[in-house]
């Protein structure tokens, strides 16, 4: 099975109120943006030369946090049975 393919199977019940908040600030100064590359799930993308971020497709696997340069990133889990529901069979 392809990876997308599971990656489907998954059930996401959204948090309204984001588990990740991205300071915009922060985000305007940095160069590299690895997120745009590195987040598996795609939730930042680039809007007018403007990284925008959507945290309703996030898979919870902390990469942003940790490739962040800039600190930028304030990263928590959804609340208690929010978020993705991984499916494994
Ligand atoms: S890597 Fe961090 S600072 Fe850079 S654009 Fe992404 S979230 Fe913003
Ligand atoms: S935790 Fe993973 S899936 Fe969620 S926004 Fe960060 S890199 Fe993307």
């Amino acid at each position: 099975m392809r990876i997308e393919e599971l990656l489907q199977s998954n059930v996401y019940d959204v948090d309204e109120k984001p588990h990740i908040k991205v300071d915009q600030e922060k985000c305007s100064k940095c160069n590299s943006r690895p997120c745009l590359l590195l987040c598996p799930a795609r939730c930042y993308t680039l809007m007018d030369e403007k990284v925008m971020f959507s945290h309703e497709g996030c898979l919870e696997c902390g990469t942003c946090r940790l490739i962040c340069p800039e600190g930028a990133i304030e990263w928590n889990y959804p609340v208690s049975g929010k978020g993705i529901h991984y499916r494994f069979g």
